[in-house]
C-alpha cells in the first residue's frame, strides 16, 4: 500500500492484468497511449447491448428512454467530473483529436481572419499542432511557437512577446505526453484572456490523472479523450463555455442537431445536440460515465498522489542507470506519471523489444511529437507511463528490463566495433 491506497485492490478491478505475455505476468506502462478498462466500464458496455439497446433522443418507448437517461447522465457526470457549469457545455466527440478539429472549424473558421494569431507550444501532441497548421493555412493566419527549455518547461517569458492583440488563439496542453511537465495553464489562461485571445487546453493527459476544474482554470476549450481514462476507445470530450457553442456553426450537419428543416435552410437545436449530428456512440458514452464513476470512487487527489508517489520512485530508480538520458523535469510535483528516455547505443524501438520479451509494454517513438524530438535532436524515445494500477514492483521490473537491454545491445555494439 503506498500512501494509503490500496493498488492491490484496484488491480483486482483490471482482469487484463491476469494476463500473461510470453508466459510472464503482464506489466503494463503504456497507459498514456491508451489506459486498462475496470470491470464495471466493460459491464457497463455489456449491460447496454444485452438490457437496453435503443437509439437515443428518439423513441418513445421504455428502451429508448432508458438508453437516453444512460447517455444524457452520462454528460452530467462529465460535467460534474471536470466542474463545467452546466452538462449543456459538453459535447460527445470520438477523441481528443476530433475535439480540437471541431474548434477549429466550428469556431476557426468564422473568428480567425488574414494576418490574425495562433499560439502554440512546441511540446503539441500532433493533434494540437497539425489542425492549428491548416486553420492558420486556410485563414492566411500566422502560427506561433512557445518554445520549451532542456529542461523540458515552457519558456513563459516568451509570452510577453508572443501574445499581442492579434492573437485570436493559445491552444497547450496542461500535460505533456513525453516531457510529463504539468504547465501552468491557468496562468497561460489569464495572460491570453488579458488580450482578448481565447485559451484551449488539450487535457488528454491531466484529466485522468489528477483533479481538473474547467471554471478555476478558466479554459474556453478544453479536449480529453475518454480511452485514456479506463473508459471506451471512441469516445472523447470537448468543453467549452456556453456563450461560445451558443455562438458556433455546426461542425457536421445532420439528423439530431437541426431544430428546424426546410428546402433552402435550416436552423440549429441548442447545444450540445447542435454538435451532435447523427447517432452517437451510445454505449461508449454510458461506459465512459462508469469510468467517471470508478475515478471519484477512487478519488482523483488519490490517484494523483499514487503517480506522484510511483514517478518519484521511478525518477530516483533512472536517476541511477548509467547511459540513460531523461526528458522532462526532475521533480515530480510539477509533473505527470510519464517518463522518457533513451539509452546510449539503444535504439528505442530495442528497448522496448526487450522490454517486451519481460512482458513489459512500454512505448518508443516519436510519440506524435516530432518538432518536440527535433528539439531534442532525438529521432525517438523510450515512454513508461504510470496509472492507478501501476505498483513499485512494476517499477523496479522497467530498471531490469533496461539493464537487460543495456547488456544485449551494449554487447552488440561492442561486438560489431
Ligand atoms: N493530446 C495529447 C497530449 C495526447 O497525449 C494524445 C494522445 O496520446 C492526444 C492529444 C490525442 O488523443 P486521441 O488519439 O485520443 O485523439
Amino acid at each position: 500500500m503506498q500512501n494509503g491506497f490500496d493498488v492491490q485492490a484496484v488491480r483486482q478491478d483490471f482482469p487484463i492484468l491476469d494476463v500473461q505475455v510470453h508466459g510472464k505476468p503482464l506489466v503494463y506502462l503504456d497507459s498514456a497511449a491508451t489506459s486498462q478498462k475496470p470491470q464495471a466500464v466493460i459491464d457497463s458496455l455489456v449491460d447496454y447491448y444485452t438490457r437496453y439497446n435503443a437509439n437515443v433522443h428518439r423513441g418513445i418507448y421504455t428502451l429508448s428512454e432508458q438508453a437516453t437517461a444512460a447517455y444524457e447522465d452520462a454528460r452530467a457526470k462529465v460535467a460534474r467530473f471536470i466542474n463545467a457549469p452546466s452538462p449543456e457545455c459538453i459535447i460527445f466527440v470520438r477523441n481528443t483529436t476530433e475535439a480540437i478539429n471541431l474548434v477549429r472549424f466550428a469556431w476557426g473558421f468564422d473568428n480567425v481572419g488574414a494576418n490574425d494569431e495562433i499560439l502554440i507550444s512546441e511540446m503539441e501532441h500532433h493533434s494540437n499542432l497539425v489542425p492549428w497548421q491548416l486553420l492558420a493555412q486556410d485563414r492566411g493566419a500566422e502560427l506561433r511557437y512557445l518554445r520549451v527549455n532542456n529542461e523540458g518547461r515552457l519558456m513563459l517569458d516568451g509570452l510577453d512577446v508572443l501574445i499581442t492583440e492579434r492573437t485570436r488563439l493559445i491552444a497547450v496542453s496542461h500535460v505533456s505526453n513525453v516531457l510529463g511537465t504539468i504547465n501552468p495553464v491557468k496562468g497561460i489562461v489569464k495572460r491570453g484572456h488579458k488580450f482578448g485571445s481565447l485559451v484551449l487546453v488539450d487535457a488528454a493527459q491531466s484529466v485522468p490523472h489528477m483533479p481538473v476544474d474547467v471554471q478555476e482554470m478558466d479554459c474556453d476549450f478544453l479536449a480529453f479523450s475518454g480511452h485514456k481514462m479506463m473508459g471506451p476507445t471512441g469516445v472523447g470530450v470537448l468543453y467549452a463555455k456556453p456563450h461560445l457553442l451558443e455562438a458556433m456553426r455546426p461542425f457536421m450537419g445532420g439528423g439530431s442537431m437541426i431544430r428546424k428543416v426546410m428546402l433552402s435552410e435550416s436552423t440549429w437545436a441548442d447545444a450540445p445536440q447542435k454538435f451532435e449530428a447523427g447517432t452517437p456512440n451510445i454505449a461508449d458514452v454510458i461506459a465512459l460515465g462508469a469510468a467517471v464513476d470508478y475515478l471519484n470512487e477512487l478519488g482523483m487527489d488519490d490517484v494523483r498522489e499514487h503517480e506522484l508517489s510511483l514517478t518519484q520512485y521511478a525518477l530516483d530508480a533512472l536517476r541511477e542507470v548509467t547511459g540513460l538520458r531523461m526528458f522532462g523535469p526532475w521533480e515530480p510535483q510539477t509533473r505527470g506519471g510519464v517518463v522518457s528516455f533513451v539509452l546510449d547505443g539503444v535504439h528505442p524501438h530495442d528497448i522496448a523489444q526487450i522490454l517486451d520479451s519481460e512482458a513489459i509494454a512500454i512505448r518508443a517513438g516519436h510519440h506524435c511529437c516530432q518538432p518536440l524530438m527535433r528539439r531534442y535532436n532525438v529521432a525517438a524515445t523510450a515512454r513508461a507511463s504510470f496509472y492507478a494500477y501501476n505498483t513499485e514492483e512494476e517499477v523496479d521490473a522497467l530498471i531490469d528490463g533496461i539493464h537487460k537491454a543495456q547488456r544485449v545491445f551494449g554487447h552488440a555494439v561492442e561486438r560489431s566495433l
